[in-house]
Formats: structure tokens, C-alpha cells, sequence
């Protein structure tokens, strides 16, 4: 099978060339891998005007993506997520211009449609049946659905406290889900163990090569939305890195075929102060991030114990002369109501962090105020509890209507 303009796929920590046209999971070596394209092939065959009239969402890219033919391409209306300005709030602590990329407005809700639409079509492409994972609840929704729209079977596992929307959104479309009593790194333990049990494929993050090329359009996207010219700075709620490291890839790809200059963002990976690996180990100068013990925050999304792609992750935050910091849970349920109050957006957790991290960074004189910075809000907040309103009015009694004053 000759695929787009896919050369090979590459292991990430040793470099080994992978033929391209097969199924692959991790490299031998256990870690993602990458795939390579002939980037001449890509430029020859697109170009930035071309472009700007497609309308497609993140299929508008799909020179720069694996699938080859068409029919394989499984969509469900996805589309160019906006960036919205926060300018009441850039006034408020004399911060830079402050972007807001909402996530949240792809299908199924979050930006884990982009990875799972490429995992799902590749695995169409490849004839796979029988698709699973382990999930915070988002990626599983996006399976499910995609698999649903491509006519594949999904079996989904999920930590038994997953926000309850998400567990139930992934059966009504057919995903066949499970509650376990534990973490993601123990749900991706049964799906590794089902793999010679039952035969299905395991499409945990980063475990196989697809989900990385889907979270790459967030890169091109970003570069096209900002006329080529990158922002200075990206923060990204990191859970499994998948977006981190896919941009980053993008951003590489960009320059090589000379669609954009050297000038890259600085990546700043933003975690829960109850489950920061990734934090911990840039803080000690360390490429690989062990297991957190205990891990525990309202972000489901970036409830992730252990990445396999840790060392992917941590480069790219130091190459980008970026950094990684943790805010608590407190400073996220405080950033998502500034939010939503002062400029109408309802964050995600995940997203709300990542807005916390960019107030402490500006506070702590950590980045300039000239910066243009970019906030990933990864899922709609509509997916998650929210605080309680209970205020109630008695309609058969006499209304105070001081109240409302
Ligand atoms: C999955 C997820 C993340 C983390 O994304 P990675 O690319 O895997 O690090 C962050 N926020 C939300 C809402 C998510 O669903």
C-alpha cells in the first residue's frame, strides 16, 4: 500500500527506519513512532493560496497527513476552531494579546477528534475490526464516534471517577465502555493485555503513529490563522503531550518547506500540581518522567500518571526555550470563572490551567508582556460538573425585589 507521502515512520528515541504501508504500534525500542514524509513531494503538491480556499477543517491539511485515499477519510463536519481574543483581561494585568484557541468546538467536543479522526481512518485504511483505549473520558468519546461514522467496533476503558458525561456520550454512540477502578496507566494496562487476548488494536496515546499526525493540524492551523508569523508563546495542558509534540512536528515540517522563518513559540506544558510528572522532571533537568504516585486534580484531561512520550514532551519545551509549571486546583476553578465572567468563555479544566499558568508566568515575570500567547482550550466546558446554582423563587409567594437591585 503506498501511502500519501509518507516515506517511512521512524522511532522516536532511536531513529530506526519503519516501513511505511503497514500496521505499526510502539518501535522496538517501546516508543512512539513518527511518521516522515517526503516534504518536497508536499510542497509540490500544495500551496499556501490553494489552501486558504479549502474549507474542510483539519482535512484541509492533507498533504501534510497519512491518509491516502479518500473514501478512508472519516468526517463528522469538523472546523477551523477559533482564536478569541481576551481583552478585557490583557487590560486588567497588562498582559500581551492573550488567544484563546477553543477546542471545544469540534465534534464530540474536544480537540481529540483531530487525533482519533487520523487513528480511526488510518485503522479503516489498514482493514482493522476492532479498536481500543484507555481514556480521561474525551479521547474515548472521540473514538467512539469516529469509529461509529467509519463502522468500527470501539472498546473503551475509563477511570471509575471519569466525568459522567463523557462515559455515558461514549455508549450512546456505540462505544463499548468500562468503568475500572483505578487510573488511565492501569486502564492502558488491560487494553495492552486485550491486545493478544482478544485482538483488537491498542490506540493509546502515542502507542500508535496516527493520533500525533491529527494533533499536528492544531500547529498548521495556528500558523495559517496567524499568517504564518507564529505567536510567541503556547500553553498547552499536557496529559499524554500527544499536541505538544505534534505541534512541534508541524512547526519542523512548516519551516522545512520553507512556509515559515526559524522563529518558533516557546512550549509551556502546563500540568495539576496533584499529577505533574512531566513539571518535576523538567524542574530537575531529567528527560524521562517517572510514574506520579497519587495523581489527583478536577482536569481529568491531564490526569496522566506516566507518558511514554516524556522525553518528546521535555525536548520540545527545552528547544522552544519554553518551561513546564503546575497550577492547583483551586487557581483552575478560580481562572475558569474569571474567564467565563469577564470575556464569556467557558474554559474546560484543562483549558481554565492553562490560563492560570499564564497569569502566574506574566506575575512571575516569566514572559513579557509584548508576547502574543496562545491558550488551549482543549474540550468544551459544558463536559464537566460545574459549580452549583441553586438561587430558586417561589412563585406563590410575595417576590423580593430587592434581589435584583
Ligand atoms: C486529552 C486532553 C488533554 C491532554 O492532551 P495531550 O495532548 O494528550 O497531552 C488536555 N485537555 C483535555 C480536555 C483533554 O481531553
Amino acid at each position: 500500500m503506498r501511502l500519501a507521502s509518507v516515506s517511512h515512520l521512524e522511532c522516536s528515541l532511536t531513529g530506526k527506519r519503519y516501513e511505511a504501508g503497514r500496521v505499526h504500534g510502539l518501535s522496538e525500542a517501546g516508543r512512539p513512532l513518527l511518521v516522515r514524509y517526503d516534504l518536497d513531494a508536499v510542497a509540490r503538491s500544495i500551496g499556501k493560496e490553494a489552501l486558504a480556499r479549502r474549507t474542510d477543517g483539519f482535512w484541509r491539511y492533507r498533504e501534510f497527513l497519512p491518509v491516502a485515499r479518500e473514501e478512508d477519510r472519516v468526517s463528522l463536519g469538523e472546523v477551523v476552531t477559533p482564536l478569541i481574543r481576551a481583552p478585557r483581561i490583557e487590560r486588567r494585568l497588562a498582559g500581551g494579546p492573550l488567544y484563546v484557541k477553543d477546542e471545544g468546538r469540534l465534534p464530540t467536543g474536544s480537540f481529540k477528534a483531530r487525533g482519533l479522526a487520523l487513528a480511526v481512518a488510518m485503522a479503516k485504511q489498514f482493514g482493522l475490526k476492532h479498536l481500543a483505549m484507555p481514556t480521561n473520558g474525551n479521547a474515548g468519546a472521540a473514538l467512539a464516534a469516529y469509529a461509529a461514522r467509519a463502522g468500527l467496533r470501539s472498546t473503551i476503558f475509563c477511570p471509575d471517577d471519569t466525568p459522567p458525561v463523557n462515559v455515558e456520550e461514549i455508549s450512546l454512540q456505540g462505544g463499548d465502555v468500562y468503568r475500572v477502578n483505578g487510573l488511565i496507566n492501569d486502564c492502558g494496562k488491560i487494553v495492552g493485555e486485550g491486545k493478544e487476548k482478544v485482538g483488537w488494536f491498542d490506540v493509546s496515546t502515542l502507542k500508535e503513529p496516527y493520533r500525533i499526525e491529527g494533533k499536528k493540524t492544531m500547529g498548521l492551523e495556528l500558523a495559517e490563522q496567524f499568517q504564518w508569523e507564529l505567536p510567541e508563546i503556547i500553553f498547552y495542558p499536557t496529559g499524554g503531550g500527544t499536541g505538544l509534540i505534534g505541534m512541534w512536528k508541524a512547526f519542523d515540517e512548516l519551516e522545512k518547506i520553507g512556509w515559515i522563518g526559524g522563529k518558533r513559540p516557546r512550549m509551556v506544558a502546563v500540568q495539576a500540581t496533584g499529577c505533574a510528572p512531566i513539571v518535576r522532571a523538567w524542574e530537575r533537568g531529567e528527560e524521562h518522567a517517572p510514574l506520579w504516585e497519587n495523581a489527583a486534580t478536577i482536569a481529568a484531561g491531564i490526569r496522566v500518571p506516566v507518558a511514554v512520550g516524556d522525553f518528546l514532551i521535555i525536548r520540545a519545551v527545552r528547544e522552544s526555550d519554553g518551561f513546564a509549571i503546575a497550577v492547583d486546583d483551586d487557581d483552575i476553578r478560580g481562572a475558569q470563572k474569571e474567564m467565563a465572567r469577564e470575556e464569556g468563555l467557558l474554559l474546560c479544566p484543562e483549558g481554565a490551567a492553562t490560563y492560570a499558568a499564564w497569569r502566574r508566568a506574566l506575575a512571575d515575570g516569566l514572559i513579557s508582556r509584548a508576547d502574543r500567547a496562545v491558550l488551549f482550550n482543549c474540550a468544551t466546558g459544558l463536559k464537566y460538573p460545574m459549580p452549583k446554582a441553586e438561587k430558586f423563587i417561589d412563585r406563590t409567594k410575595a417576590i423580593d425585589w430587592d434581589l435584583f437591585a
